[in-house]
C-alpha cells in the first residue's frame, strides 16, 4: 500500500521543498522529492498547505479532558487539592471517554505521535491503563502511554489524598503486566509503554528506584514531572535534603532513557548535568502559564544541547490540546524569558514540537521525513485568512498557530482529512465528554 502527499512546501527537518512530495509505503517512508511524483495507490494534494513531521505531544494527562476549567486561577498544588477529590471518582468509562477527546483534538491539530502519563487509578481501579491503549487504536494515533503511579497519600505526607493513591507492590505488578501486553519494541511501533511515578511530591523514594530499575528490566523509557514549581522545590529540600534534580541522580532517574515534564527550576549547573546526561525535557508553556509556575530555560537547555520536546500537559491546566499552539507559545515565552526577540526562533520551536519530542519519547523513527522513518505527515493550510500572504510560511505558522490541520497521515494512513477526522465522530465526542463532565462534576 503507498500513498503520496503533496504540497506547496515540504518541510522535512532538515531541508524545505517547494512543490514537495513524499512517498510512503506500508507506514514508512520510502522517496522524499520534487518534481513529478511517482505513482501511489492514493494521493493527498495539498498545494495550499505547509507538509511537516507530525506534531509530537511529549507530556499529557489526557483523563483530565474531563474535567476542564476548574481552580482557573490557582497554583499547582491548589488546583491539585481541588481537583484530587473529583478525580478519585474516575473510572475506566470516564477515562475512555476523556482520551478520546484529547486524542481526537491532537489529532485535528496535526498531533501524530503523543504520550500519556496516566497516574490516577483509585485504589488501583481496574480497566483504564487499556481503555487508554483500545482508544489510540480506535481513532489511529500513534501512543506511548505511561503507566503513572501515586502512592504517597497524606497520611505519610503526601499531596494527594488517601483515595487516589496505590499500594506499590500492586503499581510494579500492574505496570510489568502493561508492559507485556502493551509495548512493542519495533521500529514503526503504534503502542511502547512508559515508566512513570507522578512526582517527588506523590511517590515515594523507593518506588522511583524500583520503577527505574523495573524499566532498564525491559528496555522501556521513564517519565515524571521534575522542577515545576518552587513548592516542589522547597518540598524535596525539606522532606529530602536535596534539590529536584539530585533527588534524581541519588535514585538513578536520569540518562538517555529519561525524559521529564517541566524542568522550570534549574541552575546553571543542572542545566549543564541535563544535557550532559541527554535526559530529556518536555516544556509546557500553556500549563506552565496557566499556573504561574515560571518559564523553562528553553534557550539555555538547547544551548547546552539537552532534548527538549513539547507537551500540551493535561487539558486541565491548558484547556487544548493544541501542540502548533504549544511552539507559538514557546516562541513567545522564550523571548519574555530572556528579554529577546531572538531567544527562540520560528524553525526551533518546530523543531522542538517534531525532533525534539521524538527524543525525549526515544522515537528515533519518528519526528522528521526521511526515508526509512514512520509515515507521520501534518498539512497545514497557509492560503486561509490568518496566514495568507506572509512570506515565510514556516515563520507564518509558528507566530499565528494554526487552530487545527487540514491533513493528518498516521503510519500511511490518512485521519484527518479538510479538517474532519476521520476514524471518530468529533460532534459526538464533543457531546460525550460534555455529559462525562457533567457526571463528574455532581
Ligand atoms: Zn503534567
Amino acid at each position: 500500500m503507498t500513498l503520496l502527499v503533496r504540497a506547496g512546501l515540504l518541510v522535512t527537518g532538515s531541508q524545505e521543498i517547494e512543490n514537495g512530495w513524499v512517498l510512503s509505503r506500508d507506514g514508512f517512508i520510502a522517496e522524499v522529492g520534487s518534481g513529478p511524483p511517482p505513482p501511489a495507490d492514493e494521493v493527498v494534494n495539498e498545494p495550499n498547505c505547509l507538509a511537516m513531521p507530525g506534531l509530537v505531544n511529549a507530556h499529557d494527562h489526557m483523563y483530565q479532558w474531563a474535567t476542564r476549567g476548574y481552580v482557573p486561577d490557582g497554583t499547582l498544588f491548589e488546583w491539585l487539592r481541588a481537583l484530587y477529590p473529583v478525580w478519585a471518582r474516575m473510572d475506566a468509562e470516564t477515562v475512555r471517554v476523556a482520551a478520546r477527546a484529547a486524542m481526537a483534538r491532537l489529532l485535528l491539530c496535526g498531533c501524530t505521535l503523543s504520550t500519556d502519563h496516566h497516574y490516577v487509578f483509585p485504589n488501583g481501579r481496574p480497566g483504564i491503563f487499556e481503555a487508554l491503549a483500545d482508544v489510540a487504536r480506535e481513532l489511529g494515533l500513534r501512543f506511548q502511554p505511561c503507566r503513572g503511579s501515586m502512592s504517597l497519600g497524606e497520611s505519610k505526607g503526601g499531596l494527594p489524598p488517601d483515595s487516589v493513591v496505590e499500594d506499590e507492590d500492586a503499581i510494579l505488578a500492574h505496570t510489568e503486566e502493561m508492559i507485556g501486553r502493551f509495548h512493542d519494541p519495533k521500529p514503526g511501533a503504534m503502542c511502547r509503554v512508559v515508566v512513570a511515578p507522578c512526582s517527588p511530591f506523590s511517590v515515594t523514594p523507593e518506588l522511583m528506584r524500583d520503577s527505574a530499575a523495573l524499566a532498564r528490566k525491559h528496555g522501556v523509557r521513564l517519565h515524571t514531572h521534575l522542577a515545576e514549581t518552587l513548592d516542589e522545590e522547597r518540598f524535596c529540600i525539606e522532606k529530602f535534603g536535596r534539590r529536584p534534580v539530585e533527588l534524581m541522580e541519588d535514585l538513578g532517574w536520569t540518562g538517555d532513557d529519561v525524559w521529564y515534564a517541566h524542568g522550570i527550576h534549574l541552575n546553571d549547573a543542572e542545566v549543564d548535568r541535563i544535557a550532559e546526561l541527554k535526559t530529556g525535557i518536555a516544556h509546557c508553556p500553556s500549563s506552565n502559564m496557566r499556573l504561574g509556575a515560571g518559564a523553562c530555560r528553553v534557550e539555555d537547555l538547547l544551548r547546552a544541547g539537552a532534548r527538549v520536546g513539547l507537551g500540551v500537559d493535561g487539558s486541565a491546566s491548558n484547556e487544548d490540546s493544541n501542540i502548533a499552539r504549544e511552539a507559538h507559545q514557546a516562541l513567545l515565552l522564550a523571548r519574555v524569558r530572556a528579554t529577546s526577540p531572538t531567544a527562540l526562533d520560528a524553525r526551533g520551536a518546530w523543531r522542538m514540537a517534531t525532533r525534539g519530542g521524538a527524543e525525549c519519547l526515544g522515537r528515533d523513527d519518528c519526528g522528521s521525513l526521511e526515508i526509512g522513518k514512520c509515515a507521520d505527515i501534518a498539512c497545514f493550510r497557509v492560503d486561509d485568512l490568518a496566514h495568507a500572504g506572509i512570506d515565510d510560511r514556516v515563520a507564518a505558522l509558528a507566530l499565528a498557530p494554526p487552530s487545527r490541520a487540514q491533513t493528518v497521515i498516521v503510519n500511511g494512513r490518512v485521519v484527518v482529512r479538510d479538517g474532519r477526522l476521520l476514524t471518530g465522530d468529533e460532534d459526538q465526542i464533543a457531546r460525550d465528554i460534555a455529559a462525562t463532565s457533567a457526571r463528574l462534576a455532581g
